[in-house]
């Protein structure tokens, strides 16, 4: 989310976690998946029993399957089949409904990082990686803007201004850091970075405790609408996607030449395969385990009080933020005024076992009445709100699962030893803000349109190499 981090890992990664395994198989539904139950593709072609449902069979050969069938898996799909270079015949294997992973239940932000994570990217990577970082969210948002405007994709988006509060000393100080070295960095100051005093930020975010806050351009989003329109998009074009088909491995076949897709009803037999299964990464790519770690992440959908109703409405989305790792993300959709609340994993006053379903997690079956208890009273105070009529305040809670990796970044490309497989995951509560500049990016690296990772576009970083594979973990 720009809720859950842009700010490189804040709390350790424990690569002694097991495999991930599968996502498992009854997952609660977002507000984002419950808005949406008309999609005809939620279940398309469902392997849950195929011989009972009559569903088309997986084909025993692709030239290319897709796994996962989130935004990556669908902008990728897309990607590959609008290409002059398209192939014949790609297949997408998805283990539960169509987008029911991260992609159909985040928090609805398209929230670059304006410059906050300088400091901490450029402790991992480098000054100049963590420029391109920044830029590349920025190019994103763009990214984003024109497809949705350019194929008229109906998904809620807004694109406007978001307010990073601050409401915190520790935090105001850090913040501030990051914004200088950035600014320094760039020996000028940061373009479409506004900076609130108090006296501004109490008045504009109206937050009566806000200490200050910065604000930039971001946009909010209905992310299953999207995902859905992606996947319709590419299915118009030749994709044959398969629900409830969990792959279960990838082996190689006797020829070396390609892979056999297994999953428990059919084996696929393909040259390329593209892992796009976020936080399950490792199930399938062994040498992913404790570089993409599951993490469950939390959103609420809140009914407004009459205080931000109508022409009251909050103008901004917002990132309110008490620390590095404890921040809530704001959204108030103009689609039906709601809220959507979402929270990170660094509370403070979290208790024990709820950290132990959050680090590692991937039960999004249900949520935490813990966090859901923290998130609103916070929200209330914050906000000097109370709900007053039935019918307002919290209308319900769900979880997700991001793929959160030790370096903050996604891993992207060849994957290496594995000639023809592909990964694009890993992407930290920030895939919104990085998928669009990342997926049709990979698909010129596969169909040979570009000669180096320089030309993808993407920040060098981003790259699966065996350095990476190998770096310890914190
Ligand atoms: C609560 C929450 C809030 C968030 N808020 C934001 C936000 O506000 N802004 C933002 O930018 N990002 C946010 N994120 C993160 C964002 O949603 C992800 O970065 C993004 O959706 C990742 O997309 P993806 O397609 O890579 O992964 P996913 O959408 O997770 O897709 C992966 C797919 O792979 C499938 N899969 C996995 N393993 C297998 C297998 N073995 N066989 C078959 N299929 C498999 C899964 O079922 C899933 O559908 C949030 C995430 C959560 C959970």
């Amino acid at each position: 989310m720009s809720s859950t981090s842009t700010t490189p890992v804040c709390h350790p990664l424990d690569s002694t976690l097991p495999f991930p395994g599968l996502p498992v198989p009854n997952p609660c539904l977002s507000f984002w998946q419950r808005s949406t139950r008309y999609s005809p593709l939620l279940n398309l072609n469902s392997q849950k029993s195929p011989n009972e449902s009559g569903a088309t069979p997986i084909p025993e050969h692709a030239d290319v399957v897709i796994i996962g069938s989130g935004i990556s898996g669908a902008l990728t799909a897309y990607s590959l089949l609008t290409s002059p270079k398209a192939p014949k015949s790609v297949v997408m294997l998805e283990a539960r409904e169509a987008c029911s992973g991260a992609s159909g239940r985040n928090a609805g932000h398209c929230r670059p990082d304006a410059f906050r994570g300088f400091t901490a990217f450029s402790k991992i990577h480098g000054d100049e990686q963590a420029d391109e970082i920044l830029k590349h969210e920025k190019k994103v948002l763009e990214l984003v803007d024109e497809f949705i405007r350019t194929n008229n994709v109906q998904c809620d988006w807004s694109l406007g201004k978001t307010f990073d509060v601050v409401m915190g000393e520790d935090f105001g100080d850090y913040v501030k850091g990051s914004y200088e070295k950035y600014a320094g960095y760039l020996n000028e100051g940061i373009d479409g970075v506004r900076i609130l005093n108090e006296k501004e930020a109490k008045e504009e975010t109206r937050v009566p405790a806000a200490l200050g806050a910065y604000e930039w351009s971001a946009a909010s989003i209905h992310p299953a609408k999207l995902g859905q329109a992606l996947l319709n998009m590419a299915v118009a074009k030749g994709l044959q996607l398969f629900t409830h088909s969990p792959v279960t491995s990838v082996t190689s076949a006797s020829d070396f030449q390609s892979w056999i897709v297994h999953t428990p009803t059919s084996k696929i037999t393909s040259p390329i395969v593209i892992h796009a299964t976020n936080a399950f990464a490792a199930t399938l790519i062994p040498s992913l385990k404790g570089k993409i770690v599951p993490v469950r992440a939390q959103a609420h959908r809140v009914i407004p009080t009459s205080e931000f109703c109508g022409e009251k409405m909050l103008t901004h989305t917002y990132s309110l933020r008490f620390s590095l790792g404890h921040f809530y993300s704001l959204i108030q959709r103009k689609a039906d005024g709601a809220f959507i609340l979402g929270t990170s994993r660094g509370i403070p006053s979290i208790s024990e076992a709820t950290k132990k379903e959050i680090f590692g997690g991937k039960n999004d079956t249900t949520f935490s009445d813990e966090i859901k208890q923290d998130a609103l009273a916070r929200f209330s105070e914050i906000f000097n709100i109370e709900p007053k009529a039935m019918g307002e305040g919290h209308e319900f809670g769900w979880t997700g699962v991001l793929g959160v990796t030790p370096d903050s970044v996604p891993f992207i490309g060849p994957v290496p030893t594995s000639p023809g497989q592909f990964v694009i995951a890993g992407f930290n509560g920030h895939g919104m803000a990085r998928i669009f500049g990342c997926a049709p990016g990979l698909v010129k690296l596969i169909l040979g349109e570009v000669k180096s990772w320089e030309e993808t576009g993407m920040p060098k970083c981003f790259q699966i190499t065996e350095e990476r594979l190998a770096a310890a973990v914190n």
